[in-house]
């Protein structure tokens, strides 16, 4: 029933206010669910129709309306024939005749159950857009300002409603322009509905993210449009946790937690887009290895912790070096990528490799320990060397190993001539294994003599490779090869044994050998038993500790100084001389050449053979023979080829010499001839 319809249902009535007789029109007979002129109203009967509770009302109204001419009304409840309630408008005037006296009222009832209904249930839904948590405004299509909010919105935005009615949207939507509301209502007006983001202003200034929904409305005759909008600031709060815990994991997936720098999978990954850039921009790049000289020896010996230190600032050393832009990475260990992207120049390159050799170089201290590195490496360019990355990653390997090789502390490119190189190594490396397995070593020895009485004092044990095909190999071409595999430990065990062993027979058969000079690599010192292994063959074969000299070199010793200090002590301790080999080639320090159990310094026959004619060499060798002298160590002069050198070494106050002059190193079999004679 509409509300027209719900029009229709008046129908009439008059009381006589003497009889309290009522009349009913036919439609009021239907009202109240009775045929027509079926029974005889009366006021009586109506009270008996009228829901209880509205009767005191109703009489306080007839009461007043007998002294009144308006027309009352009142809306009630009367009960219909079958029952039920029905809601009814009542109205009413009263007639009064020529003497003023109320005679009747005239009136109707109209059935109003259906308006009601109406009513109530458009009440309850306002109700519920008023309680709803949305926001909700209700806003001027053309004008932008609002025509309702509910409280929803009040306690969002914090602004009672009386200010919202003088406010439009854009004092809500900071970031919302005139042009984009234009656009946005243009848009609503075709589509009827729209949903966006945005980001409201509260009354304190404070913001928040708000996800709207907008649909065209009709309020109150006006062109509108309603939005429903949710507060999404903690959806897009979580959101970007998610994100930043997604970063977080991919960053650990990708880099080295020690240095935070990449690690070999995201190294990978860069190198390759930095290939497909270069070859887009057709620009070249270059591809550092660099390798940690020592770095192994540090962190086997005075442990992990120290080992990480050291790591943390190479890779800060590292990133001085470089650019913003460039990538460093640690592939594990003491190995680091660097990739130099757009390089006009190979100069460029050098420049950048040289500074990297230049502060790896310089003291690191950790925990009071002065620590010594250097870096070796190996540079492949993009695209001269290769366009692959694979090929570029093997290339700038090989020619680090070749800068190893150098002698560590320098840079080399790749030079496919290293190929060949590189090959030969995995050959050699082979071929000594074999060499060790099948003892294919040989001692030769050279006589030292004193140089006051022209008496050989002491010989060096020199070591040289039987190879089968390639006959005698001096130490030159594969010592360095050994100590870097760790190959050396074997061969010195051997060379230790035989030369032992010669000694003792020599001694046995009545010669005076004088001391044997072994020359042993720090890496064989440094092995957790290679002392007790010493020993124990000293023993096992008779030999004599006081026969017994160690020439260790000034640059491995000075590697780890305390940890050769403690070593060579108990040898010390045990009777050994120790010697200092190749002295001046290092990088001694004074304080800890006192602090060594030394006997011997051996000038480095680099010193001698330009002897007596170069002034610096001559400034040198008497440096260090002053030195030495001060410090209260024999010293002994290597390489001495000349009577001028021998000259030279006598005046100085040199103690011992060594040298082709007197003898070049020789088998054992020769040697005994020469102690014969
Ligand atoms: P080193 O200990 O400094 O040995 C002296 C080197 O100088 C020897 O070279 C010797 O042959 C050479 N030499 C001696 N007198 C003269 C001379 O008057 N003129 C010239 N030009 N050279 C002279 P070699 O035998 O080739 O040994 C080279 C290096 O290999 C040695 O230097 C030593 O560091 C290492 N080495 C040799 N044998 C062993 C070994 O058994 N174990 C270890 N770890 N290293 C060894
Ligand atoms: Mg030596
Ligand atoms: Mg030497």
């Amino acid at each position: 029933m509409n509300i027209l319809e719900s029009l229709n249902l008046i129908g009439s009535w008059e009381l006589d206010l003497s009889t309290k007789k009522i009349i009913w029109s036919a439609q009021t007979y239907l009202n109240y669910g009775y045929e027509p002129s079926t029974i005889e109203p009366s006021l009586e009967f109506f009270f008996s129709r009228l829901v209880p509770k509205y009767i005191p009302q109703v009489q306080a109204i007839l009461q007043t309306m007998t002294q009144s001419k308006e027309v009352h009304t009142l809306q009630a409840q009367i009960i219909h024939k079958d029952g039920h309630f029905i809601d009814v408008l009542l109205s009413g005037r009263t007639v009064y005749n020529d003497k003023n006296e109320a005679i009747k009222i005239v009136g109707t009832t109209q059935d109003v159950t259906q308006l009601v209904h109406i009513k109530k249930e458009n009440e309850e839904l306002s109700k519920l857009i008023e309680i709803s948590s949305n926001e909700i405004y209700i806003v001027d299509i053309e004008t932008f300002s609002y025509l309702y909010v509910n409280q929803g919105a009040c306690d969002a935005l914090g602004y009672t409603k009386e200010e919202f009615y003088t406010m439009n949207i854009f004092d809500i939507n900071p970031k919302l322009s005139q042009k984009t509301a234009i656009l946005m209502r243009d848009a609503l007006k075709k589509t009827k509905k729209f949903t966006n983001k945005t980001i409201h202003k509260r009354k304190d200034g404070s913001l928040y993210h708000a996800q709207a929904f907008m649909h065209t409305f009709t309020y109150k005759g006006k062109d509108a449009y309603v939005i429903f909008d949710t507060d999404i600031s903690q959806n897009i709060a979580a959101e970007l946790a998610l994100k930043k815990q997604q970063k977080n994991l991919h960053h650990q997936a990708n880099h080295d937690t020690l240095t935070n720098l990449p690690n070999r999978a995201l190294f990978l990954d860069r190198l390759q887009q930095i290939i497909l850039a270069a070859k887009r921009n057709k620009t070249q790049f270059a591809l550092f290895f660099i390798d940690l000289d020592h770095f192994k020896t540090i962190n086997d010996t005075l442990g992990h912790a120290i080992g990480d230190e050291v790591l943390i600032e190479a890779t800060s050393r590292l990133r001085q070096c470089v650019r913003e832009e460039d990538t460093i990475a640690r592939l594990g260990g003491d190995e680091f990528t660097v990739i130099l992207k757009d390089i006009k120049t190979q100069e460029d390159v050098s420049k950048i490799a040289q500074k990297i050799c230049t502060v790896m170089r310089q003291t690191i201290t950790v925990k009071s320990h002065a620590l010594y590195i250097s870096a070796s490496i190996g540079i492949s360019l993009y695209p001269q060397d290769a366009t692959e990355r694979d090929m570029l990653i093997k290339y700038a390997d090989t020619a680090m190993y070749k800068a190893k090789d150098e002698g560590r502390d320098t840079f080399e490119y790749y030079k496919s001539s290293m190929t060949q190189f590189a090959f030969e190594r995995v050959v050699m490396d082979a071929s000594l294994r074999v060499a060790i397995k099948e003892e294919q070593f040989v001692v030769y020895y050279q006589p030292q003599v004193d140089l006051k009485t022209d008496t050989i004092i002491g010989m060096e044990a020199l070591v040289r490779w039987m190879h089968p095909l390639m006959g005698l190999r001096p130490p030159g071409k594969f010592i360095p090869l050994a100590e870097e595999s760790g190959l050396i430990i074997e061969i010195d065990k051997l060379v230790m044994r035989a030369a032992m062993q010669q000694f003792v027979a020599w001694y046995k058969a009545g010669f005076k050998p004088g001391t044997l000079s072994l020359n042993l690599s720090m890496k064989k010192l440094n092995e957790e038993n290679c002392l007790q292994e010493l020993f124990s063959i000293m023993q096992e074969l008779h030999f004599q500790a006081k026969w017994l000299e160690l020439e260790v070199t000034e640059t491995q010793v000075m590697e780890n100084p305390e940890l050769s200090i403690q070593k060579l002590q108990q040898l010390s301790d045990a009777g050994v001389q120790i010697a200092i080999d190749d002295f001046g080639t290092g990088y001694s320090s004074l304080s800890y050449l006192k602090k060594l159990p030394l006997d011997k310094l051996k000038i480095d026959q680099s010193f001698v053979r330009d002897l007596p004619q170069d002034e610096e060499d001559v400034a040198i060798t008497q440096a260090i023979i002053a030195l030495g002298k001060s410090l209260k160590f024999h010293i002994i002069a290597e390489g001495v080829e000349t009577e001028a050198q021998k000259e030279f070494m006598i005046e100085n106050g040199c103690d011992f010499m060594q040298g082709y002059l007197f003898s070049k190193p020789i088998p054992a079999s020769e040697i005994q001839k020469l102690l014969k004679s």
